[in-house]
């Protein structure tokens, strides 16, 4: 879970989250409740249509038959059947000719019929309206109401050449005295139903259609195509017909999704299905939906907004205070927040920066204390390398200097010179001008002998009035022009004590370092010492090289 590293994306994920799934559930919840609502709604008025169209469907057949009857009980029927059944000679008018006539300009007359023909009591065609009549097969006894209303010989059907649904219904034909003749059939066209049908259709809103058996489409509350016959699946009509009055969803004869549900008429032999278009029901839920998927989706913008300002007024001044850290860890302490804030924030970044006011203080007398211990330090490696009197190096560091020295002469045999000097008679300065004096004549040749020498070189206060000077990389001619340059510039100082001008000389010995002699410090110095003695007992003021 990267995404989840940081403060920020926490915050993110929990507010959406925290929006998304009460919205959506509740949201889930009520459409659900909706759809259901819907659904139920949708059924009852498809029950409505449907029984709204079998009580229109009735109305047209009872009609029909009302006016097939009113046919049946002229006296153009009755006699023209009677006279068909017993034909006497002479009467002209009563011919099955004469009935033929009739029926026919009755039947051009009215255009819901199609056809009219009058069968006898055995089903025998006597007359008819239609060139080639359809085949009449009268029921084996009439029901009981069919002296009334009538009965529905062929259910609807389609008719090819005619190129419409028919149906035929026959009447019963009596005899004056109500003896049963035969019977007044009339095929009647299916289409002129249509407005009936189309009328049950205002109120509640939808299609009705009249199936036949095969599910073929014989009439509908739309225009339908006179051409091509159009059918419904046989899987759904099935599925309807074995749950009537139930609504399911289905595809439509025009090719939309419909819910429909299918119901058998008690006045006709056919399938009555009642369907609105899916999409015009949940038109108005799905613009809902939308509107309110809409209103989520900114709901979401809005959180996510406010959860990235909160992220951010959280995240930044901690970004702030890890960077500040950051700096202080890696030494940088002149670091100040500035407090804009007076929340939890504000108060941190106060005592962040009292924390670094604190670190700061101390770190500066840390520094200081270190600065004083270093100088300290330095000042006590001087003195232990230094002569008290004379600041020239001790004699402990002259012992270093000269193993150093005598280290590097093995290793590349460059020559290195040594020079012992003393003063001359100098007890009897001492004894005459005073121990002070004494100092201040040491501390006055001190100052010649650094003077003289090179940078490189070093001058040691070997003990009492004995000094020494290492002359590197120095022959011994070289040397003992140094030694009588320092001891000409002794010779001519001139120290003031006690109101008196004092003058000293120095004696000086003078070796070089010798590959096969010198093997220690001590060795050397007693070379040294040795010549410091021949310059002394030579007279003194003067420097004398041992070779
Ligand atoms: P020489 O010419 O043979 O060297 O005779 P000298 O009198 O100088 O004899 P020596 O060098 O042996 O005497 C050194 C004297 O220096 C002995 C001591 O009293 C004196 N002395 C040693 N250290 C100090 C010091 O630090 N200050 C003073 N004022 N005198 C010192
Ligand atoms: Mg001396």
């Amino acid at each position: 879970m990267v995404l989840l590293k940081s403060i920020k994306s926490k915050i993110f994920v929990f507010a959406i989250i925290a929006t998304l799934t009460p919205s959506l559930g509740l949201g889930l919840l009520s459409f659900r409740q909706n759809e259901a609502q819907i659904s139920e709604n949708v059924t009852r008025e498809l029950r409505a249509l449907a029984s709204q169209a079998s009580r229109e469907l009735e109305l047209w057949i009872n009609k029909h038959i009302r006016a097939v009857r009113a046919l049946s009980t002229s006296n153009a029927v009755i006699d023209g059947l009677s006279a068909t059944a017993h034909p006497r000679a002479g009467k002209s008018n009563n011919t099955p000719q004469a009935l033929t006539h009739y029926l026919r300009s009755v039947q051009s007359k009215l255009d819901t019929i199609l056809e009219l023909t009058v069968v006898d009591a055995a089903g025998q065609i006597l007359a008819s309206s239609a060139a080639a009549p359809s085949a009449v097969t009268l029921p084996q006894s009439w029901p009981e109401n069919a002296l009334t209303e009538g009965v529905v010989l062929v259910p609807p059907h389609w008719e090819k050449q005619r190129a419409t649904a028919t149906l035929s219904v026959a009447v019963p034909v009596l005899s004056y005295d109500n003896v049963l003749m035969g019977a007044l059939v009339a095929v009647l066209d299916l289409r002129t139903a249509q407005p009936y049908l189309k009328s049950s259709t205002k109120s509640p809103p939808g299609e009705v259609l009249l199936l036949d058996q095969n599910g073929r489409e014989l009439l509908s509350s739309r225009a339908i195509s006179t051409t091509k016959l159009m059918s419904l699946d046989a899987a759904v009509l099935r599925q309807m017909l074995s749950q009537p009055g139930e609504s399911m969803v289905f595809q439509g004869l025009m090719h939309r999704e419909v819910i429909g549900l299918a119901d058998i008429p008690a006045a006709l032999p056919v399938t009555i299905v009642a369907e609105q278009d899916r999409a015009d029901v949940y038109a108005t839920w799905v613009d809902l939906r939308n509107l309110y998927l809409a209103l989520v989706c900114i709901l979401v913008l809005v959180v996510t907004a406010v959860a990235f300002r909160m992220g951010r007024s959280i995240v930044t001044p901690l970004q702030h205070l890890i960077n500040a850290a950051n700096s202080i860890a890696s030494g940088n302490l002149d670091v100040r927040l500035p407090v804009t804030r007076n929340d939890e924030f504000g108060h941190l970044t106060r005592i962040f920066n009292q924390m670094a006011d604190k670190l700061r203080h101390s770190h500066a007398e840390i520094v200081a204390t270190n600065q004083a211990m270093q100088q300290q330090n330095q000042l006590l490696e001087k003195l232990s390398i230094t002569d008290g009197l004379t600041g020239l190096y001790n004699r402990s560091k002259l012992d270093a200097i000269l193993i150093d020295e005598m280290a590097r002469f093995k290793r590349n045999l460059r020559p290195f010179a040594v020079l012992m000097m003393d003063i001359d008679y100098f007890k009897t300065l001492n004894d005459s001008h005073g121990h002070i004096a004494g100092d201040e004549v040491i501390t006055a040749v001190a100052n010649i002998l650094s003077r003289s020498i090179r940078i490189v070189d070093y001058a040691a206060r070997y003990g009492g009035d004995e000094f020494i000077i290492i002359m590197v990389e120095t022959t011994a001619d070289m040397a003992l022009k140094t030694a009588e340059r320092i001891r000409s510039q002794v010779n001519d100082m001139r120290y003031s004590a006690n109101g008196q001008l004092v003058s000293v000389t120095v004696s000086i010995g003078v070796v070089q370092c010798q590959q096969s002699d010198d093997v220690t410090p001590t060795a050397v110095f007693s070379r040294a010492d040795s010549a410091l003695y021949e310059a002394k007992r030579a007279g003194r003021n003067r420097a004398h090289y041992a070779a």
